[in-house]
């Protein structure tokens, strides 16, 4: 089942405030708390669901990208199909301290122990051209980010001093409490999970084991991208904290439209005009491809307005494919707009002579029209 957008699973706007995402968090979670709803299925799931939106949204980075990729943000967070258990990095215990004293949500048990210190992804805006598109591109981008700390190397210590065991948890990570019937596992509002504390923090990074940086890097744009196209590029995000796994980057590709060429999926498209007697008589013509070059199209005589002619191969190359999609020609035939004496002479001359035998669809329309009138 597709997933509920989170603010309207709090039933806030986007604009909410801190604090409005807490209280509407709060209702929901008084309203389907598992204590109050013993063997409630349903309202489990609601108190889940709940759960899992304001994790995400109380989380400055992680609205970020909530905001900016929806749900797909979180689609390699590590396994949260369906509910909070294992949802990378959501932290509850400060409304559980709230409301249900120690309470952490007890089902996240899997979670990796530097889960929490993830950089967060991020995400770049590129645009191309079709020919671009259709060729491919190496490119170097540059974009801020933040980068492990050159200093204490990530760790997040002054060089020489080493971080003690946190105090909080005994570094464990995390600190368990009974609940009544629940035995609560919560991650170490103190250290983050990472069971560590630092005494003597690195003066470069305050402590926080990554620095502000603007990065550059040279991206491959695979041949026959699409506009919408997103490619990721596993751990180019941000740096993570204190050790923690980097984040990935992800390039939104747009394709700019083009002048001649439309294109659907791998197939491109465009309309050649023609003249009537290229149409009447047959013509061999020349048309641009993508690539650059010039295909020839024999046009028969008697081409019809709107026939489309179909070139094998000359469409867009399927991503990660050796083959192409197809280019297709519109033919538009294009009626004198002016004529000189001679050329109006000459068609005079030829409306004289035309027949039933040279212009069928007339003579079939009027036989049909003869009949109606009759009626
Ligand atoms: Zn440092
Ligand atoms: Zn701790």
């Amino acid at each position: 089942m597709a997933k509920r957008d989170y603010y309207e699973v709090l039933g806030v706007n986007k604009n909410a405030s801190p604090e409005e995402l807490k209280s509407a968090y709060r209702k929901l979670a008084v309203k389907y708390h598992p204590d109050k709803n013993p063997d409630n299925k349903s309202a489990e799931d609601k108190f889940k669901e709940a759960s899992e939106a304001y994790g995400v949204l109380s989380d400055k980075s992680k609205k970020e990208n909530y905001d900016n990729f929806g749900h797909a943000a979180f689609e390699n967070g590590g396994g949260s199909q369906g509910g909070f258990g294992g949802f990378s990095g959501a932290d509850f215990s400060d409304i559980f301290e709230d409301f249900f004293g120690d309470f952490g949500g007890g089902r996240r048990s899997s979670r990796n122990r530097n889960s929490n210190n993830r950089g967060s992804d991020l995400r770049y805006d590129l645009s191309i051209s079709l020919e671009e598109a259709y060729e491919g591109k190496k490119q170097n981008i540059q974009f801020s980010t933040t980068e492990k700390c050159n200093s204490c190397k990530g760790n997040g210590s002054k060089p020489g001093s080493s971080p003690s065991r946190c105090s909080y948890c005994g570094g464990n990570g995390r600190v368990r409490s009974n609940q009544g019937f629940f035995t609560v596992q919560q991650t170490c509002p103190q250290c983050a999970g990472s069971g560590e504390e630092i005494t003597d923090p690195c003066s470069d990074c305050n402590g926080q084991g990554n620095t502000q940086a603007s990065k550059k890097i040279a991206v491959t744009i695979p041949k026959g991208v699409d506009d919408g196209t997103r490619i990721r590029l596993a751990g180019k995000g941000e740096a993570g904290m204190r050790g923690g796994a980097s984040g990935d980057l992800y390039l939104f590709i747009n394709v700019k439209s083009h002048e001649l060429f439309k294109r659907s999926e791998i197939n491109l498209f465009f309309e050649f005009p023609i003249s009537i007697t290229d149409a009447a008589l047959g013509a061999t013509i020349e048309i641009p491809t993508i690539d650059g070059k010039k295909a020839k199209i024999k046009i028969p005589e008697g081409t019809q307005d709107g026939k489309q002619f179909r070139l094998k191969g000359k469409g867009m190359p399927f991503m990660r494919r050796g083959d192409f999609g197809d280019l297709y020609v519109e033919i538009k035939t294009e009626v004198p707009i002016y004529l000189n004496k001679e050329q109006r002479n000459l068609l005079e001359k030829f409306r004289e002579i035309e027949n039933e035998k040279s212009n069928p669809s007339i003579k079939k329309f009027f036989q049909k029209a003869k009949d109606f009138w009759k009626n």
